[in-house]
């Protein structure tokens, strides 16, 4: 049956200072990204009891659980890993290339994606995803299971949820996307994912 942990992070909590405050990756990841967690195997739980039981009346809710736990767990897990110290600067190779041929270039692929993550409507994320085609599309998460499409893979996840940023930059979103896209994100680690993906 399928678990969900929690991945220990890539670097440790003070390795992106000063652009994300230890404090707010501890609590990020030790306490929200945890919760998620949580929530998804208590979901998968209570449907493995439902099943045992054969008595399916809260399944509706518990499949609600699974997809807001279980896509929080999943985009904050691709969160952590598209971020190292010393990130930023511009996209290159593979992913630069599909860049240029989706969005006409790579700086507007980012200029999407910001503008994306800034107008996300309450909690959600900004994400790049490639379609099953290979081709690539920014997409606006609402919450972390509302607007994604269905064999689309997310290759960049951007935390625009208060939790994720209110400490350090309190109202001021802009300012974190642009500290995420100027000096967080690790470009290579998203062609990675997207040449892993064999599209
Ligand atoms: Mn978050």
């Amino acid at each position: 049956m399928m678990r969900a942990e929690l991945p220990a992070l890539p670097y440790a909590l003070e390795a992106l200072e000063p652009h994300y405050d230890a404090t707010t990756v501890a609590l990020h990841h030790g306490k929200h990204h945890l919760a998620y967690v949580n929530g998804l195997n208590a979901a998968l739980d209570k449907l493995e009891a439902a099943r045992a039981a054969g008595d399916f009346a809260a399944v509706k809710a518990l499949s609600r659980e699974v997809a807001f736990h279980g896509g929080g767990h999943l985009l904050h897990t691709l969160f952590w890993t598209n971020m190292k110290p010393g990130g930023g600067g511009e996209p290159g190779g593979r992913l630069a290339a599909a860049m240029e041929r989706c969005f006409g270039s790579a700086s507007a692929a980012v200029a999407q994606l910001r503008a994306a993550a800034n107008a996300v409507e309450g909690s959600g994320w900004g994400v790049l995803a490639a379609d099953p085609a290979g081709e690539l599309v920014v997409l606006q998460v609402e919450k972390h299971q509302n607007q994604l499409l269905p064999g689309f893979s997310p290759i960049l996840a951007l935390d625009v949820w208060e939790h994720a940023y209110y400490l350090k930059y309190q109202n001021r979103r802009a300012d974190w996307v642009d500290a995420f896209l100027a000096h967080l994100v690790n470009w290579e680690d998203v062609e990675r994912r997207f040449t892993a993906l064999g599209r």
